[in-house]
């Protein structure tokens, strides 16, 4: 056989790449021009696969700044959402990857819960002004039934979200809700290794991150679940600092200041002060609208959430038999029938 010399055979591949980019971007036809939402590492874009009509979410990221090729977080949140197949996570249903950009066609769903809330009066509220948020008992608890569900199957495959908050939580018109945006999640292996700093948007990170603990769990999730509660009963988010210092005040001036008693070992923590100022908790409760959006049992729960010890949080199979889902209305909450029967990707 005669020799290729090595180059001609990577630019014979990568323009083999590129032509299979070409007829993907063929494949789907993107619909609106502007982005539904722009992010980290690429845009999301409405589009219709034109075999079947369907329409579909194509998220577009852009490998061309990438030294290495396609980047660790897109690797991750591929080879991590192939394996989840539930109906409280998003759907990915094709992938494709050239030299310089990097698609995944996820199913379409029709807004996000930030979006949600904007149009349920989200936004107008201030404190001082007329009350107008007005999202009914039974959807709050269906919200945050189907969002512990969803990371309940997540954690049981051993993998951690680490970026929940309401712009990554899709909802569709018939109110299903599905959790979106795996970039930033990780498989954990038992132990659990160290992770890094950064992780998940400062009004819902979890307060051992926030004070710099290197060593953390599946329940930073369940914080975040917690913070995504209180704001469905409200209308406003529980601690939204404008810094990772700023949103630990917030947590303290809610949950009152830990100390050694309530959280042993804080002291420890890296980012903590003694010097913190001293805020004691008026109660969960005592949150406007708290007690009456949720009723005694959801302020539990939510109690079970928030509990400053990641091991004395809930977790979310235990937090799925609460009492507070006694009477969880199942027909606005999908099936999980057949689900992981269902032939993956
Ligand atoms: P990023 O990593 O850039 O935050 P996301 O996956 O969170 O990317 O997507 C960004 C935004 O695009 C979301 O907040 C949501 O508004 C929209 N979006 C994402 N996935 C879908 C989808 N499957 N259907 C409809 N809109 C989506
Ligand atoms: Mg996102």
């Amino acid at each position: 056989m005669p020799q290729v010399p090595a180059r001609a055979q990577d630019e014979d591949v990568a323009q083999m790449l590129d032509d299979a980019a070409m007829a993907f971007e063929k494949k789907y036809e993107r619909v609106e021009k502007k982005p539904l939402g722009e992010g980290t590492y690429g845009e999301v874009y409405k589009a219709v696969d034109r075999a079947t009509n369907t329409v579909v979410a194509m998220k577009r990221m852009k490998l061309d700044q990438e030294d290495e090729g396609v980047p660790s977080t897109a690797i991750r949140e591929v080879s991590l959402l192939k394996e989840l197949n539930h109906p409280n996570i998003v759907k990915l249903m094709d992938v494709f990857c050239s030299q310089k950009k990097l698609f995944l066609i996820f199913e379409f769903v029709e807004q996000d819960m930030k979006k949600y809330f904007k149009l349920h009066g989200y936004s107008q509220i201030s404190p001082s002004g007329p009350k107008q948020w007005t999202l009914p008992q039974n959807i709050i608890k269906s919200f945050i039934f189907q969002l512990l569900r969803g990371v309940e199957y997540c954690h049981s495959h051993r993998i951690v979200h680490r970026d929940l908050k309401p712009q990554n939580l899709l909802i569709d018109k018939h109110g299903h809700l599905k959790i979106a945006d795996f970039g930033l999640a990780r498989a954990f292996a038992i132990p659990i290794p160290k992770y890094t700093h950064e992780v998940v948007t400062v009004w819902y990170r979890a307060p051992e991150i926030l004070l710099g603990s290197q060593k953390y769990s599946i329940m930073v999730d369940v914080w975040s679940a917690g913070a995504i509660f209180g704001e469905l009963a409200t209308g406003q988010p529980m601690f939204p600092g404008d810094s990772e210092i700023d949103t630990i005040f917030k947590i303290f001036q809610k949950l009152g200041t830990p100390d050694d008693g309530v959280w042993k070992g804080i002291d420890a923590l890296p980012d903590f002060k003694k010097t913190f100022p001293k805020w004691k908790t008026k109660g969960l409760d005592k949150i406007e609208g708290v007690a009456t959006a949720l009723g005694p049992q959801g302020v539990k729960l939510l109690e079970g959430l928030l509990k400053y010890q990641p091991h004395e949080r809930i977790s979310c199979r235990a937090s799925l038999e609460h009492p507070y889902f006694e009477d969880v209305d199942h027909s606005i909450i999908p099936s999980v029938a057949h689900c992981e029967d269902e032939d993956m990707l």
